[in-house]
Parts: structure tokens; sequence; C-alpha cells
């Protein structure tokens, strides 16, 4: 135990996810050691990061504007719908290159352990967006000249990305139900597929029942 500001800094940094206690004291002194511009850097960007940051008003992801980079972006396609629960989703798709449309962030999944329902997350605008009609009055924005959705593109095919765990796959077996409402959009879920460069016989019966039933068609 350290006195003062210096145990003050090593519980708050040990409070943030993936810093152990260890890594926590490691960061404190390392700062008690840099020059002082760079401590100012810090501390502009940790209080930027509340500011400055925003939602997109199309697909939920964070924004520094009123619409994403992605979403603003002429050269995607916008009538494919990529579902994801979390924004950092978003950069391990990227990662890929092979997905041009746009993203929609849930923000998180349905977990009924945890409280989080279908309200919790960002569904009612998912289908607004799909449906291209505007939402209830109050939840319209204020200003006429912006409009809160997207101006109704055509939305052709829903891929549903949600991580392949419980709560992800529940998630997305919902909104299946929910968007077999909409008769002339296609409907995916990623593909679960076997680990590349795998042995059959270490891969565990939930990817490989995955596999099976997401079979494909050679
Ligand atoms: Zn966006």
């Amino acid at each position: 135990m350290f006195e003062g500001p210096l145990q003050d800094l090593i519980d708050e940094l040990s409070r943030l996810p993936g810093v152990g206690p260890k890594s926590a004291q490691r960061i404190a002194f390392h700062l008690l050691q840099v020059e002082p511009e760079d401590v100012n850097r810090l501390i502009g960007a940790l209080g930027a990061v509340r500011d400055g940051v925003t939602f997109c008003r199309i697909c939920c992801n964070i924004s520094r504007s009123d619409v994403c980079r992605i979403c603003a972006d002429s050269g995607r396609d916008r009538g494919t719908i990529c579902v994801i629960e979390e924004p950092k989703d978003i950069q391990v798709i990227e990662r890929t290159g092979e997905f041009n449309g746009r993203y929609h962030v849930l923000g998180g999944a349905l977990d009924p352990l945890a409280n989080v329902g279908p309200k919790d997350l960002t569904i009612s605008t998912l289908l607004q967006r799909i449906g291209g009609v505007l939402p209830d009055r109050e939840l319209a924005d204020s200003t006429k000249d912006t409009p809160l959705y997207d101006d109704a593109p055509e939305i052709t095919e829903v891929i549903l990305a949600t991580d392949p765990n419980t709560e992800g796959e529940a998630t997305a077996s919902y909104l299946g139900r929910l968007l077999k409402d909409f008769p002339d959009l296609t409907i995916s879920r990623l593909a679960s597929g076997m680990p590349l460069g795998g042995d059959l016989e270490f891969v565990d019966e939930l990817t490989l029942s995955r596999a099976l039933s997401g079979r494909l068609k050679l």
C-alpha cells in the first residue's frame, strides 16, 4: 500500500477491465516518471472520451458526430446490415475485408439472468431502419431537417453476427423470428465453422453441432 494520490491512482486503474493490481501499480509508477505533457495528453484524452463521443443515429455505433464514418460512407452497400453486439465487433469484421455493408450495434445480447431484455437493446431502432418508418413522436429528433433514421434505403439483407454463445444465439433467434415479418428480407446468421487447421476430434460439441446444422452444400 502506498500513500495518498499514488494509491488513489492505483485503486482507480485496478478498476479498469483487464488491469490487475500489479499492472495498475506499474502504470502508476510509469506515470510518475513521464514528462508532464505526456500526462496532460492522457488527462485530455480521458476527459474527451466522455464528452466527445456520441452514438450514430443510424447504426448506434460510437461516433464523433451524428452519423458515424461507416454510415456516412457512400461507397458502402446501404442495403445490407450486419447486426453485432458491441461497437468493438465492427473492428473485427472490418479486418476481414469481406463486408461492405453497414452495421447495427445492439448494445449487448439478450440475457434474462442479467435482466437484459429486448427493450435494453437497440432492437426497435433496427426494426425502424428496416421498415423505413419514422419512430414514435417521442423518440423523434426535434430538429426537422435531421431525420432520426436513415433516409429509408431499401434494406434487402440482415446478417446476424451476434456472439456464438448462449446469449448471442438466443438474441439471433429472437431477431430471426422478428425479422420474418419482412417478407422480402434475406436473413442470415454467421456460419459457425470448424477451426481451420484443426482436427475433428478436438472440436467441442457445440461447435460441431452448429457446423453440422449449418452445413454447406458442395
Ligand atoms: Zn453508423
